[in-house]
C-alpha cells in the first residue's frame, strides 16, 4: 500500500482535531502528520485509518486510538536519544511515534503473532523507524538487562503498576500507564530517588488488559 497525498490530507485533518482535543506539543503533533497510520492497519479499514478511533489488528487486540498515543506520548516528554521502553508494541504505530520522535525504542510485545506482523511491517516502512530492540515477551517484567530507561509507555491497560517497570526507571524518568481493570486512570510516575514516585493522574481511558505471560 502507498502513502498519497490523499492519506497526508486526512492526517493534517487528523491532526486539527487532536489540537481540538487539547494536545499541544508541536514535536508529537509533527510526528503524527507524517506517519502513515493506514499502512499499521488491515487494508480493509484503510478508509477508517484517519478517524480518531481504535481499530482491530488481530489476536484481539486494537490500535490505540490517534489521541491516546498522542495524549501518552506528550506525557511522557520524549527528547532526542532518549532510552524508551514500550509495553505492548502491538501494531508498532506508538512504536513509530516514538522512533520518529529521536528515542532509542525498546518495544515488547507478548503476541507472537503480533510481534513477527509488526518487525515484518516496520522493517519495511520507507519512514525512519529503527526500533533499538523489538522483544517478544512479558511486559510485566520490563527489560532488566537494558535498564534504566528515560521513559517507559504501558499501552495496555495493568491493574496495578508492576513493581519491575518502577524499578527499571532512572531518577528522573517518567512512567507513563493506563492503571485500572475495566476502565482505566491514566497514570503519570515521576522517579524522585530511589524510592520516590510522584504520581499524577489524569484522564479515563479504555484499553484491551496488560496480561502475564506470553501467548
Ligand atoms: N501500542 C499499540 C497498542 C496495542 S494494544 C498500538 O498502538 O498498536 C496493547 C498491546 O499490548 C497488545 O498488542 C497486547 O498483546 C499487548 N500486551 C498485553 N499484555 C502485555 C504484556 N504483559 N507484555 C507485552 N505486551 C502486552
Amino acid at each position: 500500500m502507498k502513502d498519497t497525498n490523499k492519506h497526508q490530507g486526512l492526517r493534517n485533518l487528523l491532526v486539527k482535531q487532536l489540537k481540538e482535543k487539547g494536545i499541544t506539543d508541536k514535536n508529537v503533533l509533527d510526528t503524527i502528520a507524517k506517519i502513515p497510520r493506514h499502512l499499521f492497519i488491515d487494508s480493509s479499514f484503510e478508509n477508517f485509518a484517519y478517524q480518531d478511533k481504535a481499530f482491530p489488528i488481530g489476536a484481539d487486540q486494537t490500535i490505540s486510538q490517534p489521541y491516546t498515543v498522542a495524549f501518552q506520548t506528550e506525557l511522557l516528554q520524549v527528547e532526542k536519544d532518549h532510552k524508551i521502553l514500550e509495553i505492548g508494541t502491538g501494531s508498532g504505530y506508538q512504536t513509530a511515534v516514538l522512533c520518529l520522535l529521536g528515542a532509542k525504542v525498546y518495544s515488547v510485545e507478548r503476541q507472537n503473532e503480533l510481534f513477527k506482523k509488526t518487525k515484518n511491517l516496520l522493517s519495511k516502512l520507507s519512514i525512519n523507524v529503527i526500533p533499538k530492540l523489538l522483544s517478544f515477551g512479558d511486559g510485566y517484567k520490563g527489560l532488566p538487562d537494558y535498564a534504566p530507561f528515560d521513559g517507559i509507555i504501558v499501552t495496555a491497560g495493568a491493574p496495578s503498576v508492576p513493581q519491575a517497570l518502577m524499578s527499571q526507571l532512572k531518577i528522573g524518568g517518567r512512567l507513563v500507564i493506563p492503571v485500572g481493570e475495566n476502565e482505566q486512570i491514566m497514570t503519570l510516575l515521576v522517579r524522585k530517588n530511589e524510592t520516590q514516585f510522584e504520581k499524577t493522574e489524569f484522564g479515563d481511558f479504555k484499553f484491551v488488559p496488560l496480561l502475564e505471560n506470553k501467548n
